[in-house]
């Protein structure tokens, strides 16, 4: 099932992309049993948010051996276990919605990766065993990071932190199976203005799903739609405004997202 999160005229559900380009709305949250209110939208008319306003985003780093390599002079060698760091959830946007560059920032990048998002058991101290039980399904994020602050600042909450760092969708897919799809080995890649910049497999995931999961649970409780990041494949680079930035993984469809400048908007002064 393609599990969306939409904006329609009466405000905002979950619901269930179909194959004929419907989207049925659900009752409340989708974790467990699913029930449909029977309204129907045309996906044409609506439009797509975020597909899960997780909780955290937990990110790994450095779990492709290709992109630690081409990494190697700025961040150093593979690590010996996960590295794990957070995304705030100010900063998920949803497909279509902008990227905004940092004012002065010129080394903003790219970095497509399998987002994993936990279903409604959560995940606390889970075996590698037990870890796949969690899993509600998964879609496509953009791990955007402010290369030069990343380098700088010697840890990466700043770097990876910004509203709008990291998109997420556009849907969340339950049944990979059903698709004939294995998570562990998954066409991924990345395009910006339609230039091949990253591609790869999930299968070169130095740490697979199993372990980050059960890792990530011995630390800290993963709640029902928390998400996450599992790395990035080689061939990061910059994005600028302007441009357009489109993740694909294969059986979970296309994000695309444009780049633009600052939101200068303030909470201050009354204007929101
Ligand atoms: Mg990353």
């Amino acid at each position: 099932m393609r599990i969306v999160r939409f904006a329609h005229p009466a405000g905002m559900s979950f619901g269930v992309l179909d194959g004929d380009g419907q989207v049925a709305q659900i009752e409340g949250h989708p974790f467990g049993q699913i029930s449909f209110t029977g309204q129907r939208f045309a996906a044409a008319d609506v439009r797509l948010l975020s597909p899960i306003l997780p909780s955290k985003v937990v990110c790994i780093g450095k779990n492709y051996a290709d992109h630690v390599a081409e990494m190697a002079a700025l961040t150093g060698d593979a690590p010996k276990a996960p590295l794990i760091f957070l995304k705030p959830s100010t900063s998920v946007i949803g497909p279509g919605d902008a990227i905004r560059i940092p004012p002065g920032s010129t080394n903003v990048h790219h970095e497509v990766e399998l987002a994993v998002v936990i279903g409604a058991r959560g995940a606390r101290s889970v075996t590698e065993e037990q870890a796949m039980a969690s899993v509600f399904g998964y879609t496509i994020g953009n791990d955007v990071s402010e290369r030069d602050m990343q380098v700088s600042d010697g840890q990466w909450t700043r770097a990876k932190g910004f509203d709008s760092f990291c998109p997420l969708g556009p849907w969340i897919e339950t049944d990979l199976a059903g698709l004939g799809k294995d998570p562990a080995d998954l066409a991924i890649s990345c395009t910006v203005d339609g230039e091949p910049r990253q591609s790869g497999r999930t299968s070169q995931l130095i740490f697979g799903l199993p372990m980050l999961i059960s890792y990530i649970s011995q630390v800290m409780t993963l709640l029902p739609g928390d998400v996450i990041l599992t790395g990035t494949p080689a061939g990061v680079g910059p994005i600028a405004p302007g441009q357009r930035v489109e993740c694909t993984i294969e059986g979970l469809g296309t994000l695309a997202n444009t780049v633009s400048g600052a939101d200068p908007t303030s909470t201050a002064g009354g204007s929101r």
